[in-house]
């Protein structure tokens, strides 16, 4: 299996080298050249095995370059710390499901790739020889899953920025009360977006980043989309247990379109999934898309911060590889779309907009703060179950989308805990912490506090970046 680039630009690659870089080399994104099929009797074989089992399996079709039983290995290690099963599926009522994706060590879902990618990056640079230095910005999520992942890793170091004084206490506690000599977190003076763009001056300048083996992890990262392909084979394979193949349909809180992508390539490799129900809050920028055919990107001035924080979007990165598909995978036709939108501030693909739902599965909702307090609060009454925001978000979108006849999943994206104010403020009293997490919060915390200057951010890479 090779990977190529959304724009064409690139000379097919092996999966191990698409690990190393974000974006390809055209500022494209790596595809598969053609997406690998599971037929009805290889699924079926599937049910048998363990998440880790199932893991190597499907891995095994994207990650052809990489030995089986090093597959295997790197799956068990994975997944060896989120409890059995490692995706739980839990009835909320009689028509909806919730599958649990945040057993991991950050309490969300991004575990479940970056624990993986954790495994395939070591093993790839062991095997190249190499080291790599991960630099990156995070307003919480994305920065601890990786870190977590990371830490104590022989051949990488990480670098995270994030914004002083503006994450929650949880949030620094996940990523600042590790002491890993390879996890180095800065709190630069400033807001998210001035991370962001001291990450794109260093990244941006080649000589630098050759030198310091600069990568990145980002919710683009190819190896990520494809481990998460395998909680929709597990979570199709768990829902059909008891009435064998039948088709169901999954909903999913939406920000940077990373999850839900992973949907649409397992519903088209041939897993059986009806609709796939894409949920957003109040930045939905990609409900407006999903029902009308124009995308219409904001600026981050124009970007809410909700209760959903991690749903909190201006333009959705991976939306690129579902254009990719939706234009017959035609690099040209991805390019004029990126030059049509450059020019008139929005996409007019409304022309294409009934293949959505037709060809693709799609359907889309938004839930706004009222929403994820009255269901967080409505799950609770019924079923003495808490939901996270994010994850209430999808639910409200999936109860709008219920049909008769067909089992309604919702992906679980966050342990409630981790947002313990909206909780508070929709059932009245806060979740207790768990001991473990109790634990993390008084634990010395560990940073390196900075200006917002690039220059000093380079002196302190070049001085503790591995060579
Ligand atoms: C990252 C995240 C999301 C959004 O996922 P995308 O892949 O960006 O669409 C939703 N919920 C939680 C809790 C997250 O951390």
């Amino acid at each position: 299996m090779q990977y190529i680039s959304t724009r064409g630009g690139m000379q097919p690659q092996p999966f191990s080298e698409t690990l190393l870089e974000g974006l390809a080399t055209d500022g494209g994104l790596a595809v598969p050249e053609q997406l690998p099929r599971i037929d009805a009797e290889t699924l079926e074989s599937w049910r048998g095995l363990d998440y880790p089992g199932l893991a190597a399996e499907v891995l095994a079709l994207f990650a052809t370059d990489i030995a089986r039983d090093e597959l295997t290995r790197m799956t068990r290690t994975a997944y060896a710390d989120f409890g059995e099963p490692v995706v739980p599926l839990t009835p909320l009522d009689e028509r909806i499901t919730l599958v649990g994706l945040s057993e991991g060590p950050t309490l969300a879902f991004k575990d479940m790739a970056m624990q993986l990618l954790g495994q395939l990056l070591e093993s790839v640079l062991e095997r190249k020889d190499q080291v790599l230095n991960v630099l990156g910005a995070t307003s919480g999520d994305t920065g601890s899953a990786a870190e977590h992942a990371l830490r104590g890793k022989d051949r990488v170091s990480v670098f995270m920025l994030s914004p002083q004084g503006r994450m929650s206490s949880f949030q620094r506690a996940q990523m600042y009360s590790l002491h890993d000599p390879n996890i180095h977190n800065i709190a630069v003076e400033g807001v998210f977006d001035d991370c962001q763009n001291l990450v794109k001056m260093l990244a941006g300048d080649l000589t630098f980043k050759r030198s310091q083996h600069l990568g990145a992890v980002n919710s683009i990262n190819l190896a990520r989309i494809t481990a998460q392909v395998v909680y929709y084979v597990w979570a199709w394979l768990r829902a059909t247990d008891a009435t064998g193949p039948v088709e169901v349909s999954i909903a999913v809180p939406t920000g940077n379109f990373g999850n839900i992508l992973s949907g649409h390539y397992a519903r088209a490799m041939g897993v059986p999934i009806r609709r796939l129900v894409l949920a957003t809050n109040e930045n939905n920028v990609l409900d407006e898309f999903f029902r009308t055919g124009i995308y219409r990107p904001r600026a981050a001035a124009q970007t809410l911060a909700t209760s959903s924080p991690s749903m909190d979007i201006s333009k959705a990165s991976n939306l690129e590889r579902f254009l990719f598909d939706l234009l017959d995978r035609d690099p040209q036709r991805i390019k004029d779309a990126w030059a049509e939108l450059e020019v008139q501030g929005f996409l007019d693909l409304s022309a294409e907009q009934h293949r959505f739902t037709e060809e693709y599965g799609f359907v889309s909702g938004t839930s706004t703060h009222a929403d994820r307090l009255a269901t967080i609060r409505a799950v609770h009454e019924q079923s003495g179950l808490l939901i996270d925001p994010h994850t209430a978000d999808a639910v409200k979108v999936a109860r709008d989308h219920l049909e008769p006849d067909t089992a309604m999943l919702v992906l679980e994206t966050a342990k409630p805990e981790k947002f313990s104010d909206t909780i508070g403020e929709a059932i009245g009293s806060q979740p207790r912490w768990p001991a473990q997490v109790q634990q993390m919060l008084d634990a010395p915390q560990k940073v390196t506090e900075m200006a917002d200057d690039a220059q000093a951010l380079r002196s302190y890479i070049e001085a503790n970046a591995l060579h």
